[in-house]
């Protein structure tokens, strides 16, 4: 047997069913498409349903691949263990109703033996024990019968719930006696480590119908899967997972990193380096799929395992960040397979980053409280940490549940899970709470007893519509009447009024009948009833009236052209910036289109202008928007988006701008792109870690800005007493006039100072045969007063100077001495001490200049005086 690395199994692999005429797939993407029974994709076939299914249409009925796997069920054991880990590939090959059973076992045995050089003798299989075709397709391909070995239902015969099942058939791989237990019935399916299954092969050729039969399926299918990993263990001829060549790399890394030794055994030092070059993989491959750590569904696996690594890490001695530069060895040994990963390197590094950089800034006191609460409990002899203290380590230090039991159970503790739920429910009863109280007109459906039918909704075809009034709440109860200036809540059978939702704004507008007449405030769905929250301002309504809706065309208009433009933004951004933007949040209404989205990074400038020029493009080439209700399987073929965190039901809406944007929504758009007129960029910001918003404007709004900025130069024009197309050539001129005049301004000030020293020097005396200089000025500073001394010690030597700048009630004192004099152990700090005193102050400074304060502005002539004494 041929000792082969993992990338080059997987070429293998491909390469011969691709020579079998199998169409080759590329891995589906983590997150399932419409598929809600499962979190992250967990095998080969999952991915596929639909093919099997029959809802949509493979793009050939013999297909092959290798898929990313995770599977978090047995997360605990990761690291404790040799064989366990959240993230594998999965090759599989798979007929959809073309090939059986004879082609599948053939072609593995030919793959197995030929390809891979599995001696026959070392092959065992394991067959559903009524499958006498399977058995003789395996002698037939010259498999040993006493290798044959038969097992019951719940071993060899694939179903789930009703519908297509059948049985199945594994492979195995004999490491050996040497490996066994020694026991004589030891085969396939025993606990120790002799026979490894490598490849499963799935027959489904039944179904099974409600009265618990099976019937014979038509077009029987085979969905096979080989764990990549553990086939290179065997070819590796190793028994951990990670020891296979591309994993150990990784594992080579951490053991780099940290300077920690791997001994491949249970040391908690192995444990943690094992953990850690699973999680990196598992979250490198996760992020490139689009998943961003949340505290929900997906986004919270992949916190978890991050947080998780990078608490192994600090527990190996790692300090600072260190799972960005680990996920290089990653990208480095998948990139080429998966060129996803190599494509989106900076972003998967930059999520990275972030998120271990939050979890580390709280870590270190999360540890600290967390083994205090360990302390706690070995005194008071408890074993369970009580949920109020487990959920805030969750929610104060980010500590997910599964982090905090995994240290507890480390020193023999549990944490109460239940506990921690209660906690948390309590939460999110207080911000629901805390809303609902921040809500004048807060009042809860499910509390009234309201018996009314779905709300039929006409707006979406016209904006005037009439209804009967249904029933009406008032002050949070059920009421028969509502009166003129009372606020209160109409629901009628049918309305024209979109209601709130998919980030888009209710519509304005009224509700009238002869003189009675009430505005609209807000409109809500819930269960689809209309909640229209209305302000009665004249007459009365009460249930059982007939009465006119009409939604205002203006706002109306206006808001459709801003959500049309939001679909078109997305679809550009996409374009230019990436395909992991997805819409995080939007909210349009008459003035403007916000559209928060996950990026890593400010937009360029570049792009920006790019994303601009691309909507106002599709703008000008009025594509027609058309909207259609459709299943979501045929929405789903045309690429539609779904937006994020929106529940479908069966049947979608979906908005479609000229092939180009394909979206789901429920939303009111314009008939037309061109009808958007025109669309502007306002503002690129970010709201959140991971998350960039843009602001925008179309239409009317364009104008208004237009009209407003050109109002503005108008004011800058006349406060330059200017015109418009003069502007900028008189702020230019005006500019430097000013510059003239200000280095003018220096010139007579050098000039004015020359003089000066002229008149200091003249009017100087001699103390002790030394030139002293004494004078006030009440229009210099101390800057003036240091450059005047520069000037005189520029041209004299032998020269003593006292300035005093003074001002008001106060004044400050310069004492400046020739370096000749301080040659001499003159000292200008120590002088001015004295002098200072005089005036009521003090300070000190160098032996050549020092400057002191004084309070005492009448004390200066005194003061100037007594340098004489001085010296
Ligand atoms: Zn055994
Ligand atoms: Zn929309």
């Amino acid at each position: 047997m041929e000792h082969l690395g993992l990338n080059e199994i997987r070429k293998r692999f491909l390469n011969f069913y691709e020579s079998k005429d199998h169409y080759v797939g590329k891995s589906a993407s983590l997150i399932p498409k419409n598929d809600k029974s499962i979190l992250i994709i967990n095998s080969g076939m999952a991915p596929l349903k639909p093919y099997f299914a029959g809802t949509e249409t493979p793009p050939k009925k013999r297909m092959c691949t290798c898929q990313k796997c995770i599977r978090t069920g047995d997360i605990d054991n990761v690291g404790h263990t040799a064989r366990h880990g959240t993230f594998f590939e999965m090759l599989g090959n798979f007929s959809f109703g073309d090939y059986f059973k004879k082609e599948s076992i053939g072609w593995g045995v030919e793959f197995l033996t030929e390809h891979l050089g599995f001696p026959m003798d070392k092959l065992w299989a394991t067959v559903y024990l009524d499958d006498e075709e399977a058995i003789k397709i395996w002698e037939d391909n010259g498999m040993d019968p006493s290798h044959i070995v038969r097992l019951g239902k719940e071993d060899n015969f694939w179903e789930i719930g009703l519908g297509p099942c059948g049985p199945d058939s594994e492979i195995f791989y004999d490491r050996g006696e040497e490996f066994g237990c020694g026991k004589p019935d030891c085969k396939p399916g025993c606990d120790c480590d002799r026979f490894m299954e490598i490849w499963n092969h799935v027959f489904t050729q039944f179904s099974k119908e409600e009265d618990g039969s099976y019937s014979n399926l038509a077009h029987p299918n085979i969905d096979t899967g080989m764990g990549l990993e553990r086939m290179a263990c065997v070819m590796q001829d190793t028994l951990s997972i990670f020891d296979v060549d591309t994993i150990r790399y990784i594992l080579d890394g951490v053991c780099e990193m940290s300077g920690v030794e791997y001994t491949d055994g249970d040391k908690d030092s192995d444990i943690s380096i094992r953990i850690i070059t699973d999680h990196i993989r598992a979250m490198t491959f996760m992020i490139a799929d689009g998943i961003m750590p949340s505290n929900e569904g997906r986004g919270y696996v992949l916190r978890r395992i991050l947080r998780r690594a990078a608490r192994h890490g600090r527990l190996l001695g790692i300090k600072g960040t260190f799972l960005k530069e680990l996920s290089n060895r990653v990208i480095e040994v998948s990139g080429e397979a998966y060129p996803e990963l190599i494509e989106k390197k900076d972003y998967i590094q930059k999520i990275i980053q972030v998120e271990e950089d939050n979890f580390n800034q709280t870590i270190d006191k999360g540890e600290e409280i967390i083994q205090e609460y360990i302390r706690s409990l070995v005194q008071s002899g408890e074993k369970e940490l009580d949920g109020e203290r487990a959920f805030k380590l969750y929610d104060t230090y980010g500590f997910p549940l599964e982090l905090t039991e995994e240290i507890l159970e480390a020193k023999g503790f549990t944490a109460d899970e239940e506990g921690f739920k209660v906690n948390m429910q309590a939460q999110k009863d207080r911000a629901r709470a805390s809303r609902k109280s921040n809500d004048e007109e807060g009042w809860d459906a499910a509390e009234l007893d309201l018996n009314v039918p779905k709300t039929e909704f006409v707006g979406y075809d016209v904006l005037k519509a009439e209804g009967n009034v249904l029933a009406i709440i008032k002050d949070q109860k059920l009421s028969e009447s509502l009166f003129e200036g009372e606020k209160g809540v109409l629901i009628f059978d049918k309305t024209p009024f979109y209601a709130e939702g998919g980030g888009q704004v209710t519509d304005k507008g009224v509700i009238f009948k002869g003189d009675v007449l009430a505005e609209i405030i807000k409109v809500e769905k819930k269960d689809g009833i209309f909640y229209h929250t209305v302000s009665l301002k004249n007459g009365s309504i009460a249930t059982g009236d007939t009465m006119g809706l009409a939604v205002y065309n203006k706002y109306r208009n206006a808001t459709a052209r801003n959500h049309t433009a939001t679909h078109l933004l997305q679809k550009a951004l996409r374009e230019i910036v990436g395909t992991h933007v997805e819409q995080a949040g939007s909210m349009v209404n008459e003035n403007g289109l916000r559209f928060d989205f996950t990026h890593f990074e400010p937009i360029s400038e570049e792009q920006l202008k790019e994303i601009e020029a691309r909507v106002n493009e599709k703008i000008l080439e009025f594509l027609p928007v058309v909207t259609t209700e459709m299943p979501i399987s045929e929405a789903q073929k045309l690429g539609a988006m779904a937006l994020f965190g929106e529940k479908y039901g069966e049947s979608v809406r979906v908005v479609n701008a000229g092939g180009w944007s394909i979206e789901l929504c429920g939303g009111t758009h314009v008939n037309n792109t061109g009808e958007i007129g025109c669309f502007k960029l306002m503002s690129e910001t970010g709201v959140a870690s991971g998350v960039r918003r843009i602001e925008a404007v179309t239409g009317t709004g364009v104008l208004a800005i237009a009209n407003a900025n050109e109002a503005l130069i108008t004011r800058v024009a006349d406060a330059f007493k200017s015109n418009k197309k003069a502007i900028v050539d008189r702020i230019r001129t005006h500019i430097e006039e000013f510059k003239s005049m200000k280095k003018e301004l220096e010139e007579i000030k050098k000039q004015a100072m020359g003089s000066e020293v002229d008149d200091l020097i003249k009017n100087s005396r001699e103390i002790n045969g030394i030139r002293v200089i004494t004078s006030s000025f009440t229009d210099y500073n101390i800057n003036d007063l240091r450059t005047l001394s520069d000037d005189v010690k520029k041209n004299y030597k032998n020269t003593a100077m006292v300035f005093a700048a003074v001002s008001e009630d106060k004044v400050t004192f310069l004492t400046s001495l020739t370096d000749d004099l301080v040659e001499k152990g003159y000292h200008a700090g120590n002088m001015i001490k004295q002098i200072a005193k005089i005036a009521g102050g003090g300070g000190g400074g160098k032996a050549d200049m020092a400057q002191a304060g004084g309070k005492d502005p009448s004390k200066v002539k005194e003061a100037l005086e007594f340098v004489d004494n001085l010296l």
